[in-house]
C-alpha cells in the first residue's frame, strides 16, 4: 500500500481507505465490520470513514465497538465523521451546519465512536441558510478543543470552498483542508473539472467516494440485480435506475477486455483508475464482505499497469471529450 499526503497537510493517508456507508449495521454487524476493517488494516489501510447520519448513528456505534475490540494503537489509524443531515427533526437539528448542531454533533459522534477525538470532520453538504463564517468558526473551535484534528467539506461548490478558506485565512482560523466528492468512471465532472484549479492553488486534499458507483463497475449487475447486493436492499430503490441502466451496463461490458489485458478484476480496474488522478489523496472503498476487501485492496498493485493509452481507451468508452476536460 502506498500513502499520499492529504493535500498539503502533514498527514498521510493510504491510497485505498475504507468506509461504512450502507454496510455497517444494515449489512454488517460488529463482528463482520471488525473482520472487514481488520482485512483493510492488514493490507495497509489507515483511514476509516464514517458519518453521523449513516444508519442513523448506528454505523458509528458499530465502528466504535469494532475499534474497541481491535485495540489498535490510536496513532496508527485515522477516523472521520461528517455532519449535515442530523439525527433528529428539530428545526435547528437537520440539514444544517449551524454552530449549535455542529458542536452537539461532534459530542454525539465521539460518544458513539468511543473515541476522545476524530482525525477528520466534514461538512457533509453545504448549507445555504447558515453563513459560511459561522460554520468555519464552529469547525475551528472543535479543532481547538481537540475533538477533531482537521476539517473538510463534502460536495461543496468550488466557490463555497474558496470562500471558507478565505474566511479562515482572514481570521487566522483552522482552514478546511480536504473535499470528499464522488469520483468514478461515470462521475467525474467535479474532480476533473471545477475542482482542479483550487486543488492546484490551495493544495486541497480529496477523499473520494463510491469508486465502484455502488457496485455497478464491479460487473455484478450485468445480469440483473443480484439478491445479495446493495441494489436489492430495502430503502435503496433510488439506486436501481442507475444500477440497471442499459447504457451504463454496456460501458461496463466494454471495460472487460481491458481488465483481462491487465490481469485484474473489473473492481480492481475501477479502483486503480481513480488512483491515476494525482489530485486524489485516497479512494474510499466500501464492502459488504471480507472477500471484497481482499479483492479491492489488490487494486493498489494495478495502478502502475494502467498506461496513458489505456486511460485514453477508457475516456473513449465513457465519451469524455478533451474540451470537457478543459472546462
Ligand atoms: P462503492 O461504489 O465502491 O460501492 C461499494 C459496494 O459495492 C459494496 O458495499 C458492495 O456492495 C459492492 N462491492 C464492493 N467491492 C466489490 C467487489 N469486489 N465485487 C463486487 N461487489 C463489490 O463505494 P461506496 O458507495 O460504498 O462508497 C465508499 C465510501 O465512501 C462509503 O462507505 C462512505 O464512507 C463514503 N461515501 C461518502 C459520501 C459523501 O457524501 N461524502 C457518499 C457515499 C459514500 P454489495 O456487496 O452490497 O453489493
Amino acid at each position: 500500500m502506498k500513502y499520499r499526503h492529504l493535500g498539503k497537510t502533514g498527514i498521510r493517508v493510504s491510497e485505498l481507505s475504507f468506509g461504512s456507508w450502507v454496510t455497517f449495521h444494515n449489512q454488517a454487524d460488529v463482528d463482520l465490520a471488525l473482520n472487514m476493517m481488520s482485512a483493510a488494516y492488514d493490507a495497509g489501510v489507515n483511514f476509516f470513514d464514517n458519518a453521523e447520519v449513516y444508519a442513523g448513528g448506528k454505523s458509528e456505534q458499530v465502528m466504535g465497538d469494532a475499534l474497541k475490540k481491535l485495540k489498535w494503537r490510536r496513532g496508527s489509524y485515522l477516523v472521520s465523521t461528517k455532519f449535515y443531515w442530523g439525527l433528529n427533526d428539530g428545526i435547528n437539528e437537520k440539514n444544517t451546519l449551524n454552530r449549535k448542531r455542529l458542536i452537539e454533533g461532534i459530542n454525539g459522534s465521539l460518544e458513539r465512536l468511543q473515541l476522545d477525538y476524530v482525525d477528520l470532520i466534514y461538512c457533509h453538504r453545504p448549507d445555504a441558510t447558515t453563513p459560511i463564517e459561522e460554520t468555519v468558526w464552529a469547525m475551528h473551535n472543535i479543532i481547538e478543543w481537540g475533538k477533531a484534528l482537521y476539517w473538510g467539506t463534502s460536495e461543496w461548490a468550488a466557490s463555497e470552498i474558496i470562500e471558507a478558506i478565505q474566511i479562515a485565512e482572514r481570521y487566522h482560523l483552522h482552514k478546511p483542508v480536504v473535499e470528499q466528492p464522488q469520483y468514478n468512471m461515470f462521475e467525474r465532472k467535479r474532480m476533473e473539472g471545477d475542482y482542479v484549479r483550487f486543488y492546484k492553488e490551495y493544495g486541497y486534499g480529496s477523499t473520494t467516494w463510491s469508486p465502484l458507483a455502488s457496485g455497478l463497475l464491479s460487473g455484478k449487475y450485468q445480469g440483473g440485480i443480484p439478491k445479495d447486493s446493495r441494489g436489492a436492499l430495502k430503502g435503496y430503490d433510488w439506486l436501481k435506475d442507475s444500477l440497471t441502466n442499459k447504457e451504463k451496463l454496456a460501458k461496463v461490458t466494454t471495460l472487460e477486455p481491458i481488465a483481462k489485458e491487465l490481469g485484474c478484476t473489473l473492481s480492481q480496474l475501477a479502483l486503480a483508475w481513480c488512483l491515476k488522478n494525482p489530485f486524489v489523496s485516497t479512494v474510499i472503498t466500501g464492502a459488504s464482505r471480507v472477500e471484497q476487501v481482499h479483492e479491492n485492496m489488490k487494486a493498489a498493485d494495478v495502478v502502475d499497469k494502467i498506461t496513458a493509452e489505456i486511460m485514453e481507451k477508457i475516456d473513449v468508452i465513457f465519451e469524455v471529450k478533451k474540451e470537457e476536460e478543459d472546462d
